[in-house]
């Protein structure tokens, strides 16, 4: 067989050179993680053959004994990672190693700062893969060859710095991928037995196939004997074992292999289901938000497995969208080797596991926010706003999900949301029976809001949303724990018992008194609103708009026609506060003309102080002016 070298050399595209440059640079002070990289790839490399085997196992070519070989080389100067794998052909090596395709890499690339420290960190995040390798070298030689391949098809890719990459054909018997590392002088420590041993051990224990090392040569006279093969790590698929025998850094390394994540997830959840449905799950919580969390199409889902046999990634029927921040691993025993992504869509036991586990997901989210309060912050911070999509999307666990909602409110007054409905209701008055909440476009308006004014003097609690999500949450929400959730931006203010019966009697002797000024306002606005009122929610203002009962929030619908969608018409209800100066001030009026101007200057600024965009600001400027130079003469 001859080979056809086809040596070409190719430049790396720019974004992976940055990113190559920033990692080498920036990952200094930990550099042992190569080791954890390339044994992963490696690890994914034989799940992934094992994978295609179950429907064509010619792909074994007679060896299904699948397994990681380290070696080194103290006087070369090398290192080798080898695998029996699924292996790669030319396409996939230019594909895998010369692009960092990865979704997100461009806005990965935006954060960045400039400077080193924050940047490290954001790395982190990122993951850094087979492109640690050059932590430690300063040439890489790959040579692998795709299962099913003939011999004379394999590759090798050679790179030696930042700019490019040399790829040509050559041969090779043995299926699958080697990575030499050229170590550069000063990560010659690396090439020692012990040292090699111990990385393994600390971050690649729990990969499920044997990683395996020549013996040391020993010292005495046993020269002629050929050197022993020794496994260095456990080798049983870590989800298999018992939780007792597992410590957390064999948990969070596990994480770090199938997430392709760089930090140590917060929590997880490891259980066996026996009966009816026999599967395990490990699920967990990530500490960061991936960059593509909100592009819907994002790959999202747990790693799927079928008797410890890998059959797929991103596997998203088992978990809601709400929860596609969780990561982890599913091993079923019923369900068949060739299962595909269609199957799993119509087996209605794929139903029963996705209850279970988002039961599972939901519980460990509310033992974090019971025992780490701090670190439940932390995960709302990043995850909080997709938490807020659960009500609408899984009726059924509504009030689970709203037990672990926070939200911002008046209490605190501060833009963080660290307060639960729980903190709400314990801060409850007597005679309170609804939860009451207020939705605008951002935190100020909301917390600015006439609206909030009567509630404010009475010492009633009001929750501060801001959210775009937030008015969509709350109409699917409903209640919790027996109490309606209103909006008081809309419909008539009914504070129930935290009114006294004189205060009801006096406002009712007002409402007579005021009739015919109504009936005038209603006159001057007949076109803008759809009815005129007193109100007692306010203290300070002259006057607020309010959306009629049964209509959409003011915030929801900004949200919809920004977003270009076609809403019926909506007026408001235009609400005077009988105390305020000015509206007795309009009572007195006897100038028709200027009567319409002060109602019309009311109505607009009332729109103003909900964050609306007035119809017609020039002509609200005009009239606002007209009457302050009356207030000169
Ligand atoms: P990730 O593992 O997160 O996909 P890496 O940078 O670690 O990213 O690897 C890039 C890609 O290169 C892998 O997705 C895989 O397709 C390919 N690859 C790396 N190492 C191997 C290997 N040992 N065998 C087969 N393919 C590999
Ligand atoms: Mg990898």
């Amino acid at each position: 067989m001859t080979v056809e070298a086809h040596k070409e050399t190719r430049g790396f595209q720019t974004e992976a050179k940055q990113l190559l440059h920033l990692m080498i640079h920036s990952l200094y002070s930990n550099r042992e993680i190569f080791l954890r990289e390339l044994v992963s790839n490696a690890s994914d490399a034989a799940d992934k053959l094992r994978f295609k085997a179950v429907s064509d196992d010619s792909l074994y070519e007679g060896d299904s004994d699948l397994k990681i070989r380290i070696g080194f080389d103290k006087d070369a100067k090398t290192i080798t990672v080898t695998d029996n794998g699924i292996g790669m052909n030319r396409e996939e090596v230019i594909e895998n190693l010369g692009t960092i395709a990865k979704s997100g890499t461009a806005a990965f690339l935006e954060q960045l700062s400039g400077d080193q420290k924050k940047d490290s960190q954001l790395i982190g995040q990122f993951g850094v893969g087979f492109y640690s390798a050059f932590i430690v070298a300063d040439k890489v030689v790959v040579t692998t060859r795709k299962a099913g391949t003939p011999a004379n098809e394999a590759v090798r890719w050679e790179c030696s710095g930042e700019a490019d990459f040399t790829i040509e054909n050559t041969e090779q018997a043995e299926r699958g991928t080697s990575i030499e590392l050229h170590l550069k002088d000063d990560a010659l420590e690396f090439a020692d037995h012990w040292r090699l041993r111990s990385i393994i051990k600390k971050y690649s224990d729990h990969i499920s196939l044997p990683i395996v090392m020549q013996k040391p040569a020993s010292t005495d006279d046993s020269d002629e004997k050929t050197p022993e093969d020794e496994t260095i790590n456990t080798a049983t698929a870590l989800w298999t074992r018992s939780r007792s025998e597992i410590t957390d850094e064999e948990y969070k390394e596990f994480y770090k292999h199938i997430s392709h994540d760089f930090e140590d997830p917060v929590s997880w959840s490891h259980n066996r289901v026996e009966g009816k449905l026999d599967y395990t799950s490990l699920l967990y919580l990530p500490a960061r938000a991936p960059f593509d969390l909100y592009n819907r199409d994002a790959a999202r889902g747990l790693k799927l497995y079928v008797q410890r046999t890998f059959i797929m990634d991103d596997a998203e029927q088992f978990l809601p969208l709400y929860l596609r921040f969780i990561k982890g691993v599913v091993d079923s025993n019923d369900l068949s080797l060739n299962v595909s992504r269609e199957i799993l869509q119509k087996d209605p036991n794929i139903d029963n596991m996705r209850t279970a586990l988002t039961k599972r997901a939901l519980d460990m989210l509310n033992k974090l926010a019971k025992n780490e309060p701090e670190q439940y912050a932390s995960f709302w911070k990043e995850f909080g706003q997709v938490l807020k999509e659960g009500p609408a999307e899984d009726h059924a666990n509504k009030d689970k999900i709203a037990k672990l909602l926070r939200f911002s409110t008046t209490h605190t007054d501060k833009p963080e949301q660290d307060q639960s409905l729980d903190d709400y209701i314990s801060r409850m008055q007597d005679g309170q029976d609804k939860i009451y909440y207020i939705a605008a476009e951002n935190f100020n308006t909301a917390k600015n809001s006439p609206h909030l004014e009567v509630f404010r003097k009475k010492g009633i609690e009001v929750l501060l949303l801001c959210d775009r999500v937030d008015e969509w949450l709350m109409s699917h929400l409903m209640d919790y724990d027996g109490k309606q959730l209103q909006d008081v931006g809309k419909g008539e203010l009914d504070l129930g018992k935290l009114d006294s019966e004189d205060e009801k009697k006096e406002q009712e002797k007002v409402a007579e008194e005021l009739k015919p000024l109504l009936e005038r306002v209603k006159a001057a606005l007949s076109d803008k609103v759809e009815d005129v009122r007193l109100t007692h929610r306010l203290t300070e203002s002259p006057a607020c708009v309010v959306v009629p009962e049964h209509e959409m929030g003011a915030q929801m619908r900004r949200i919809l026609e920004a977003a270009g969608q076609k809403l019926p018409e909506s007026k408001a209800i235009f609400e005077l506060n009988p105390e305020h100066p000015l509206v007795q001030k309009l009572n007195g009026e006897t100038s028709d003309e200027r009567f319409n101007d002060l109602a019309s200057v009311l109505f607009d600024q009332a729109n103003l102080a909900e964050g609306a965009h007035l119809e017609d600001p020039a002509a609200y400027v005009q009239r606002l002016n007209k009457l302050l130079l009356e207030l000169s003469h």
